[in-house]
């Protein structure tokens, strides 16, 4: 077996006992990518000089008998949205084409502490608004499982990296299923934390009450070791929880024996797609079989969660893209004649036609005559899908449901008609919109032999119980085994 293609806790336990070098992982994760990135542009930057001296520094101190970390030597990607410091982190955006940070985000921080390598940042949808990756202003990613379709997104760099192994893992960021719904359309593992578990510090802000960051992985057991590295309380950030540090591979493996998963049959009756209908009931039965409890519930209020989620969301990115103005951040535009001339042509310039129709939007939904009619009442609405999941966690233990309504789908499809993509969103949305930790598991595939995903939902911070879930599942169905041939 190729070292580009184990997971995390194989290649850390491999360097850990020396049977492998951290330079022979890198050889072979760069060399995968030189054959494949090119078919796939899952990458915006490539890290490699970097990526060879810190192999070079961990190397010499694992030899003198240190500790190097629990991730000690595995690659990584990184979405770039999350600062680096001294590397070029865009958000696929003209905006920021150029933007070099000096500081890197807390979670960089952490995943370097715990010995974690950065080979590169991954493409995404500008600003991460999207579900495709083709809002990039930089590239378009493929979709290994088919180079004709999307990758999913927003971060469908990151999805699709660790899908045809060109990185082990990645980081991705998830504001209403951007971790979610790639690693469905590209059969990976993609956790959304509890709102507020992993600090935002140096992640670039799209709605911050809905952003989180998380992993995207080969395997349930890998998103658990990167989220033991990534979670925990933020000085930095005053929105991160100060809960006591878990261990999320402690129980992982314990039985689901008795576990009552609720499954939301009225919310998901519409406009499903056939075979994703067919694999979600055919995972419910396996849950059944490994001796899970299927227990019916309501989600009265879900459906409103899109309409919700894409006022909050635009107020909140009408308000954080504001400093983009071509002084205090962002590209400047060359030729202006007065202060506002230089605001708006600059705006115009850098951002793209996605992220302006959500700017106008959030700025609408925001504005003195309307604040009350949208947005106002797009929060009452959050407080009521909120009530929902605590009534059905009442009853249930974990929530079942697809990750998305269909399958990835050919470029181009729906980039004319926006409803349409946010359509996509309308399983994972929620559960932004009520700070819950999601998973998504690979879960079957389509008639087109295309990925289908299984979403877990658990109470907030209560990881625990969502990975053990993932995991037995992951265990006894073997879907993330199959690799797309790229
Ligand atoms: N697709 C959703 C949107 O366009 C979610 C994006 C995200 O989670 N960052 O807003």
């Amino acid at each position: 077996m190729e070292l580009y293609s184990l997971t995390v806790s194989e290649i850390a336990r491999k360097i850990k006992e020396k049977e492998i070098t951290i330079k022979e992982v890198l050889d072979s994760v760069y060399n995968r990518i030189e054959n494949v990135e090119e078919k796939v542009s899952a990458y915006v930057t490539l890290t490699k000089e970097q990526a060879y001296n810190r192999a070079t520094k961990l190397q010499e101190r694992l030899d003198n008998g240190e500790d190097i970390g629990i991730m000690g030597g595995v690659p990584i990607a990184i979405k770039d949205n999350i600062c680096t410091n001294g590397i070029k982190t865009t958000c696929s955006s003209k905006m920021l084409e150029n933007f070099v940070p000096f500081y890197d985000a807390t979670v960089i921080e952490k995943l370097e502490n715990a010995g974690a390598i950065i080979i590169g940042k991954t493409n995404m949808d500008e600003f991460a608004m999207g579900s495709s990756t083709e809002n990039s202003a930089i590239k378009k990613t493929k979709n290994p499982w088919d180079l004709e379709r999307v990758p999913g997104g927003s971060s469908g760099g990151s999805a699709a990296a660790v899908a045809c192994d060109i990185a082990p893992c990645a980081l991705g960021t998830d504001t209403g299923g951007s971790i979610r719904q790639p690693a469905s359309f590209c059969n990976v593992v993609g956790l959304k934390p509890t709102y507020g578990l992993v600090s935002r510090y140096g992640v670039v802000a799209y709605a911050s009450s809905l952003d989180q960051v998380g992993p995207l992985t080969k395997s349930v057991e890998d998103a658990a070791i990167l989220l033991n590295v990534i979670a925990g309380k933020d000085e930095k950030d005053t929105t991160s929880a100060d809960i006591p540090k878990k261990d999320y591979l402690k129980s992982i493996k314990d039985d689901i024996k008795g576990k009552k998963i609720g499954v939301p049959t009225e919310f998901i009756s519409d406009g499903i797609n056939e075979d994703v209908k067919k694999a979600y009931e055919e995972n419910l039965n396996t849950l059944k079989e490994l001796g899970a409890e299927i227990i019916e519930i309501k989600l009265d209020y879900a459906k409103y969660s899109l309409p919700t989620y894409y006022i909050i969301a635009t107020a909140e990115a009408s308000s954080n893209l504001g400093r983009y103005d071509g002084i205090r951040y962002g590209h400047r535009a060359k030729d202006f004649s007065s202060l506002d001339e230089l605001y708006v042509k600059s705006r115009t310039e850098g951002f793209g036609d996605e992220v302006k129709r959500r700017i106008m939007l959030g700025t609408y939904v925001l504005s003195s005559g309307y604040y009350d009619a949208y947005y106002k009442r797009g929060q009452k609405v959050r407080t009521l899908i909120i009530d929902d999941f605590k009534k059905a966690f009442e009853k249930c233990d974990v929530i079942a449901i697809p990750t998305t309504p269909n399958t990835s789908f050919k470029f181009g499809e729906k980039t004319s008609n926006p409803l349409e993509m946010y359509l996509e969103d309308i399983y994972t949305v929620p559960v932004n919109i009520a700070g819950l930790p999601g998973i998504s598991v690979p879960g079957g595939f389509d008639k087109n032999g295309m990925p289908i995903g299984m979403q877990f939902i658990s109470k907030a911070f209560d990881e625990e119980n969502l990975l053990q879930v993932a995991y037995t599942f992951e265990k006894n169905t073997g879907f993330n085994m199959k690799k797309p041939n790229v």
